[in-house]
C-alpha cells in the first residue's frame, strides 16, 4: 500500500553515486588527454567494461594463437631453416603462455591484469618473431619484417592506450635490435623497414587513442545519462510520497485513502471479500490544544498516528489521515468481529501511549473513539453508505462517553465496547 515512499534500486557499486555523478561531469568538463580518468572513477570504468572485455580479449587471444601458428606456413615458404625453432616457440611457448595466461586473467578478472596481458601477449609475439628472423639466413628473411607490423596492428587494436605504447616501446627496441644485428638489414633497407615499422606504429597508436577517447566518452555521457535517471526518478518518488502522504504524521492523506478505498471496493466486490472502515477521531482535541498549545497538538497527532500505523501491520491495511484529528482504517477480507477487535487495540494503544490530557472536563490522557462499519461490496452496497456507518457508529462512541469503539450489528443495534467491554452477544464468527 503506497503508506510509505516508494524504495528506489540505485546502484551505488564503485564511488557512491552522487559523487559519481560530479565525477563525471568534473572530467567530461576537463577532458581526459592521457587517458586516465580520476582513480575512483578509473576504477569504476574498468569494472564496468570487464566483463566485456574479458571476452573480447579471450576470443582475440585464440584468434592470436591461431595466427600466431598459421605463420608457420610463412616460415616453411620464406625461411625453411627456421621451422623447427619456429614450431617450438610458436606452439610450445606462445601458444601455452597465451592460453595459460587466458586461464589465469579469466580466473582472477582484475581489470589492470586483463589490459596489461595483452600488451605481454604482444611483445611475446614480437620477441619471438624476433628470435626468428635472427636464425634466418635465406634471402627472404628481410620480407619477414612485416610481420612485427602486423603483430602492432593486431595488439593495438585489441590494447588499451598506455599497455599499447608500452608494446610499441618494445617494438623500437626489438627493431633496432634487428637493424644493428641481421646482416641485411644495412643502410636503405633498414632505414626503410624501420621507418615503416614506425609509421604503422605511429598510425595504430592514433587509432588507438582515438578509439579509446570515443569509448571513455561514451562511457561518461552513459553515466551522466544515469544520474539524470536516477535523479529524476527520485524526485518522482519524492512528488509521488508529497502527494499521497499527510506531511504532519507520514500515513497516507485522505486524497490517496479515497483512491485506494475505490480501488479497494472495486477488488473486494470481484472477489466477494469484506470491507472493513474504522473512522477514529482524537477526543477533545480542541481544548488539548487549548490547553498544551498547537504544537504539542502537532506532536500529539503524530503519536496517535504511529499508534495507529502500529497496529495495522497486515499488507493491504491503509491508515490514513482524513483531516484535523480523524483517521481512518482500511481493511480488506476481515470480518465484523475481527474489525471490532482491531479497532479495540487501536483505542487501546492510543491510551496506551498516555499522552497527559487533563485539560478541564477531560480524561488525564489523550484518547480516541472508534467506529466500525463492515460490508460485503459484492452485495451491492454502496462504498457511501458504509462510509456513513463508520461515521454513525463513531458518533455513537462520542455520544456513549468517548474512548470507546461502536459498530452498528446485522439486527440493527448500534453496540458500543468501553476499556472493560466484551464483545457483544450475538456476533457473527
Ligand atoms: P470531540 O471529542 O467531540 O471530537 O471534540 P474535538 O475537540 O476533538 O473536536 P472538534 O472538531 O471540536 O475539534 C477538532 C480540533 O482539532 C480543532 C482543531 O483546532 C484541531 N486540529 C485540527 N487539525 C489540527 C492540526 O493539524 N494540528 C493541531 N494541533 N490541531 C488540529
Ligand atoms: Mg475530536
Ligand atoms: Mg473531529
Amino acid at each position: 500500500m503506497p503508506q510509505a515512499g516508494v524504495i528506489l534500486s540505485v546502484d551505488v557499486s564503485g564511488p557512491q553515486a552522487p559523487d559519481r555523478a560530479a565525477l563525471v561531469e568534473q572530467t567530461l568538463e576537463r577532458g581526459f588527454p592521457l587517458m586516465v580518468f580520476p582513480p575512483s572513477l578509473e576504477a569504476f570504468f574498468r569494472q564496468e567494461c570487464e566483463a566485456d572485455r574479458l571476452r573480447h580479449v579471450t576470443n582475440s587471444g585464440l584468434a592470436a594463437v591461431l595466427l600466431f601458428a598459421g605463420l608457420l606456413i610463412s616460415d616453411w615458404l620464406l625461411t625453411p631453416e627456421t621451422v623447427g625453432l619456429a614450431a617450438a616457440l610458436r606452439l610450445g611457448v606462445f601458444a601455452p603462455m597465451v592460453l595459460g595466461g587466458l586461464w589465469v586473467l579469466r580466473r582472477l578478472r582484475i581489470p589492470l591484469l586483463t589490459e596489461w596481458g595483452i600488451a605481454l601477449a604482444g611483445m611475446l609475439a614480437i620477441l619471438l618473431t624476433g628470435v626468428i628472423l635472427l636464425k634466418a639466413d635465406s634471402r627472404w628473411a628481410l620480407s619477414r619484417v612485416v610481420e612485427l607490423n602486423i603483430i602492432v596492428v593486431y595488439t593495438c587494436t585489441l590494447a588499451r592506450f598506455w599497455p599499447a605504447i608500452a608494446m610499441a616501446g618494445w617494438v623500437v627496441l626489438v627493431q633496432a635490435f634487428l637493424v644493428c644485428t641481421l646482416p641485411d638489414f644495412t643502410g636503405v633497407v633498414g632505414i626503410n623497414a624501420s621507418l615503416l615499422v614506425l609509421v604503422v606504429m605511429a598510425f595504430t597508436l592514433f587509432g588507438n587513442y582515438t578509439l579509446e577517447r570515443l569509448e571513455r566518452h561514451a562511457f561518461l555521457m552513459a553515466q551522466r545519462e544515469r544520474a539524470l535517471q536516477d535523479a529524476l526518478e527520485a524526485s518522482h518518488a519524492q512528488l509521488a510520497h508529497l502527494a499521497t502522504t499527510d506531511a504532519l504524521t507520514d500515513v497516507a492523506n485522505r486524497r490517496s485513502a479515497e483512491a485506494f478505498l475505490s480501488q479497494t471496493w472495486t477488488h473486494a466486490q470481484r472477489r466477494d471479500l469484506s470491507v472493513a472502515l474504522i473512522a477514529i477521531d482524537v477526543d477533545h482535541f480542541k481544548r488539548y490544544n487549548d490547553h498544551h498549545g498547537h504544537q504539542a497538538g502537532d506532536r500529539c497527532l503524530q503519536a496517535v498516528a504511529r499508534a495507529l500505523s502500529s497496529c495495522s501491520r497486515r499488507a493491504g491495511d491503509l491508515v490514513a489521515r482524513m483531516g484535523g484529528e480523524e483517521f481512518l482504517l482500511i481493511m480488506v477480507d476481515v470480518d465484523q468481529r475481527t474489525a471490532l477487535s482491531v479497532a479495540q487495540r487501536l483505542r487501546d494503544a492510543v491510551r496506551g501511549l498516555a499522552v497527559p490530557h487533563g485539560a478541564p472536563g477531560c480524561g488525564p490522557v489523550v484518547t480516541v473513539s472508534v467506529g466500525v462499519a463492515t460490508a460485503r461490496p459484492g452485495q451491492s452496497v454502496a462504498l457511501n453508505d458504509s462510509l456513513k456507518q463508520a461515521d454513525e457508529a463513531l458518533y455513537a462512541a462520542k455520544g456513549g462517553g468517548r474512548n470507546r469503539v461502536c459498530t452498528r450489528l446485522a439486527d440493527g443495534e448500534m453496540h458500543c465496547l468501553d476499556e472493560a467491554g466484551l464483545l457483544p452477544e450475538g456476533m457473527p464468527t
